[in-house]
């Protein structure tokens, strides 16, 4: 199979101002199968200086975006909505490769991707400021909503259709122009989203795709440019910080979703049966590389025999294999750095005191595989709770109390998402209140919705995307005082 297999030749470059270009030293980057390895396209390597081009085009078309009236706006991503939808088996497939999750999974990305373009088709026209009385009459109070300006918006590999549409469909729907540079392992779906939001109608300069091997680079000289307004990024807690701190010396707006480690508590009183469901869910969506993850079971010990034993009936019945072929559950991590990393967090987990109940090692053969593996007798503080796994693996540990349930999971610096397994309503709302995260999902391992605010706390970043809040992101507010009549 060659790049040209996968998408048109031409769309295997850079993105910008509409056409489609060779990044202006030539050079290339590989993007890699992650099942063997193997190189799957060729793909433009933008430098720095097309990053400029790119923001020289987003600065270019963002008067007249702006000025275009919000149905339209909405309409185009209707019909994105729309394109992506016919073509949902064709990006789940090249997701698929390029990224190693299966084609069902993909094909499950493609419609939770795909529901952000409709959600902020539905928002781009219900943009209004507020008129009000001053408190002590008089005067006027006028407030109008603009868009915020261009945007830079980088992206991860997990989740390479979604996590670019949870910000292109806010910033398209606001009125924003953007530069995207996509995760490198995965930059084929976001050109190929760039092609259908293209064929949508969407005006040359508004969306710009820079694939770089350099994003430290790109994100230097664009932020470095007080015309950029707004960075949005999904990626690690580091790189995130990095970000932040670069963003202070032009003062850009910006959005940070970022690393976590999902606590899943699961009481005494909890439908074992839905919890086991729920962790399947929580635990394997994306072979556990997801941010939303549950990193961190947490049972209580009148139950975590019960409960593990079946978690790992359901994780030792799962296929492992090449996410392309029929049958298979669970695909490859995306790199040998990915496997190494999980497998040392296991060594390290049994190292400290844990049993393996199923799975534990990596398969033999090419690729970057990893059992579906299930821990018990995990010490809370074993690097396995502490640190994001990224990868199939379920360490469970055990609670007496509930204060104390909530006290380990709130015993972390991340504050992304959590998931609660109890049939008590009294509990289901203290521990609801009590949990420090962005996001609680009670007795559902599935948190993610375009129609609600995703986001985290601490170390998690800042800012929501999706539901009514995602669009605000996007918008700036200017106050106009007007006397009263
Ligand atoms: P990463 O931070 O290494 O990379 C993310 C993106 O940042 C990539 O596009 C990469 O090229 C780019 N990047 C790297 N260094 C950069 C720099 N100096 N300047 C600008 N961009 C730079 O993360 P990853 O390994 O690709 O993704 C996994 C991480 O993403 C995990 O921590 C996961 O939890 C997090 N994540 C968070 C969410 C969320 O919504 N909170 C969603 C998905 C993934």
């Amino acid at each position: 199979m060659t790049g040209q297999d996968l998408l048109p030749a031409d769309h295997l470059q850079l993105f910008i101002g509409g056409a489609w270009r060779p990044a202006e030293g030539g050079e290339e980057l590989q993007v890699h199968d992650p099942a063997d390895g193997s190189v799957l396209a060729t793909v433009s390597d933008a430098s720095a200086g097309d990053a400029m081009d790119a923001l020289e085009a987003a600065v270019a078309a963002q008067a007249a975006w702006a000025a275009t009236p919000p149905r339209d706006r909405g309409e185009i991503l209707r019909t994105a909505f729309e394109l992506v939808r016919e073509r949902t088996d064709e990006l789940a497939r090249l997701m698929s490769l390029e990224m190693g999750k299966t084609v069902a999974e993909a094909r499950g990305e493609v419609a939770y991707g795909n529901e952000f373009f409709r959600w902020f088709s539905e928002e781009a026209v219900r943009i209004h400021g507020r008129w009000m009385q001053a408190p002590a009459g008089g005067s006027r109070l006028l407030t109008i909503k603009k868009p915020v300006g261009p945007c830079f918006f980088v992206t991860p590999w997990n989740f390479p259709l979604a996590m670019g549409t949870r910000k292109i469909g806010p910033a398209v729907a606001a009125g924003c122009t953007m530069v995207v540079k996509p995760a490198q392992q995965t930059p084929l779906t976001m050109l190929a989203l760039a092609a259908i939001l293209a064929e949508a109608g969407l005006p040359d300069g508004v969306l710009n795709v820079v694939p770089s091997t350099r994003p430290g680079e790109i994100s230097e000289a664009l932020m470095a440019d007080d015309r950029l307004r707004k960075v949005s990024f999904t990626g690690s807690t580091g790189v995130g910080r990095t970000l932040v701190r670069q963003s202070a010396d032009q003062l850009q707006r910006v959005s940070m979703e970022l690393g976590g480690n999902a606590p899943f508590l699961v009481f005494e009183d909890a439908d074992l049966d839905a919890a086991v469901d729920g962790a399947m869910v929580a635990k394997m969506r994306n072979m556990g590389e997801a941010c939303t993850a549950a990193n961190r079971f947490l049972v209580h010990s009148s139950v975590a025999e019960k409960f593990g034993r079946r978690l790992a009936e359901r994780m030792g019945a799962l296929r492992v294999g090449r996410g392309q072929d029929d049958g298979v559950d669970v695909g490859p991590l995306i790199d040998e750095k990915a496997v190494e990393g999980v497998a040392q967090l296991v060594t390290d987990a049994v190292h400290d005191g844990a049993r393996v109940l199923v799975g534990g090692s990596r398969p033999d053969g090419d690729g970057y595989f990893y059992e579906p593996t299930v821990l018990v007798d995990v010490p809370p503080e074993s690097a396995i709770n502490v640190e994001e796994i990224f990868g199939p693996v379920a360490p469970i540990t055990t609670f007496e109390t509930e204060d104390e349930a909530v006290r380990q999971a709130n015993d972390t610096e991340y504050g992304l998402s959590s998931y609660v397994y109890t049939r008590d309503l009294a509990r289901t709302i203290r521990v609801a209140e009590a949990l420090d995260f962005g996001m609680v999902g009670i007795n559902t391992g599935l948190v993610s919705n375009p129609a609600a605010p995703f986001g985290g706390v601490k170390q998690s970043g800042f800012g929501r995307e999706g539901g009514f809040e995602g669009i605000e992101e996007y918008l700036e507010t200017t106050y106009v005082a007007l006397p009263g009549g």
